[in-house]
């Protein structure tokens, strides 16, 4: 059996009758997020320092507000908010001028509402009547009931079980919930018998490699673009209220564009490795780097700044679970040393470079593009196969790059989107 994880969005039948709670929730969350972001300000004006995700949660646990949630949702809020301080710290360092340290979640007098993440110790989970038991902190356990019990709906050919953690969202118009379980798959029920390696977003945004040998780029241009010209007059008419009703039309549009691009990519990679006759797929997962315990996990140099937003790399992964579903695995591998090592000959050597997107290696002498190389290495993570030797004079070397097509909202190879009469 192979083990995975699967995200299911849920919708809340009984909306009506706990969206009260779960605002209630929501809102704590931001409240307690404002709390802690003015603690580490104060941190920050004293010490120069920003404290970290255990600083946190140790100083804050006797806080008031940490007693609205249950005390994994409450940890969950604080782990949020040092996941956004190191993302824009690490930006600062590799001098990008742009980034702007996490803010507080609050508009005028009110709070937003905030995601809501629930662990294990804070569900229950009635699988015979498709319930969910979510647990409420001390402080608002006083006025309705101890806990929030969600009816909850899936796609019919889902089951929901070995749920590992329950996330609330709001969805600008009412409560949804993810559920994300562990799931246990048999081998013989994958379709292909072949492995494919997905690096993301290096210099492109997207490096996959086949055991066949066959890799394929996706560069994000398209969002680079997009990025460009939705957001650059939000300087401009951003008031003392805030951005202008134009800005936030123009984000929203920028988000839409975007979730648009992650699921044609998505689909399309799902496509190719069906003709690949992949049966697993292994993707980096950046998550568990940064939970690595022996400090080199901070240690990401460069490459680390041009890495995805931890919340876009969930998504982009979760789409993928999702379109591959009754077929292909999709299996979240640590990242670690895949992009110092070298694919061809598997040293790992300090001297070992990247020049262009180029990996050069030392000891081989291989050069290969350095995402493939990275996505090789993942794919390795899943599969025996020793490296082979010398693989940089094939198709290695010179991957075939996909484009996306905004007409038609399909990736297509490159040759096809240049073709011009
Ligand atoms: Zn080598």
């Amino acid at each position: 059996m192979l083990e995975t994880t699967r995200t299911y969005r849920a919708k809340i039948v009984n909306h009506q009758q706990v969206s009260d709670d779960l605002d209630d929730c929501g809102h704590s969350a931001s409240k307690l997020w404002n709390v802690a972001r003015y603690h580490s300000q104060q941190e920050w004006d004293e010490t120069g320092e920003i404290p970290s995700e255990a600083d946190l949660k140790r100083e804050l646990k006797d806080h008031e507000r940490y007693s609205d949630l249950h005390s994994q949702s409450s940890q969950r809020v604080l782990e949020e908010l040092a996941e956004a301080f190191n993302g824009w710290f690490k930006k600062r360092k590799n001098g990008d001028t742009d980034a702007n340290p996490p803010g507080y979640r609050k508009r005028g007098d009110n709070h937003p509402r905030s995601t809501v993440t629930w662990k294990q110790n804070g569900i229950k989970h009635d699988t015979a009547n498709d319930r969910l038991r979510l647990s409420k902190g001390f402080n608002l356990k006083s006025h309705r009931s101890d806990f929030i019990l969600t009816e909850y709906e899936t796609r019919p050919d889902v089951s929901v079980e070995n749920i590992q953690q329950v996330r609330a969202v709001w969805n600008g118009d009412r409560w949804e919930l993810h559920l994300v379980c562990k799931k246990e798959i048999p081998v013989e029920d994958a379709p292909g018998d072949t492995t494919a390696g997905i690096d993301l977003g290096i210099s492109n945004y997207l490096a996959i490699a086949y055991s066949d040998g066959d890799a394929e780029l996706y560069p994000g241009n398209v969002l680079k673009q997009d990025k460009h010209y939705f957001t650059r007059d939000e300087y401009d008419t951003e008031g003392e209220n805030g951005p202008s009703r134009r800005a936030l039309r123009a984000r929203q549009k920028l988000s839409r564009r975007k979730d648009h691009f992650l699921h044609a990519l998505a689909k399309h990679i799902v496509e190719r490795c069906i003709d690949h006759r992949v049966g697993r797929i292994a993707i980096g997962n950046l998550s568990r780097i940064r939970e690595d315990e022996n400090g080199e996990s901070r240690n990401w140099g460069k490459r680390g700044n041009k890495k995805l937003h931890g919340w876009e790399f969930d998504r982009f992964t979760t789409l993928l679970e999702y379109k591959a579903e009754h077929g292909i695995l999709v299996d979240r591998k640590s990242e670690r040393d895949t992009s110092k090592t070298c694919s061809c000959c598997g040293r790992k050597r300090d001297a070992n470079r990247v020049e262009r997107g180029l990996y050069v290696c030392e000891s081989c002498g291989a050069a290969l593009n350095a995402d493939v190389n990275g996505a090789v290495n993942i794919r390795r993570k899943i599969t025996q196969i020793p490296p082979t030797g010398d693989m940089s004079n094939g198709r290695l070397a010179r991957p075939a790059v996909h484009l996306f097509n905004q007409t038609s909202g399909r990736f297509a190879p490159s040759e096809q989107v240049d073709c011009k009469p």
